[in-house]
């Protein structure tokens, strides 16, 4: 089980008159999983995929891309 603990996953985008709620998917945010350093991103990561994260302020999907090294390392 993935626990996650971003209180960033309740976005909200100002639309010129009011704030209403949207996901830092729709804004664009791409998660990295792996374990490469912010500053070594992983040169063969997968196609971006969506992640479903459940909370108490509703269902968030998040577009990650997985490290695909190992893999790479075996062929
Ligand atoms: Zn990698």
């Amino acid at each position: 089980m993935l626990s996650l603990t971003f209180p960033i996953l309740n976005t909200q985008v100002w639309t010129s008159s009011f704030f209403t709620r949207c996901s830092l998917q729709s804004l664009g945010l791409v998660l990295h999983l792996g374990g490469h350093s912010p500053d070594q991103p992983c040169l063969v990561p997968s196609q971006a995929e969506t992640l479903v994260a459940l909370d108490v302020t509703g269902i968030h999907p998040l577009a990650v891309k997985v490290c695909h090294c190992h893999q790479t390392l075996l062929l």
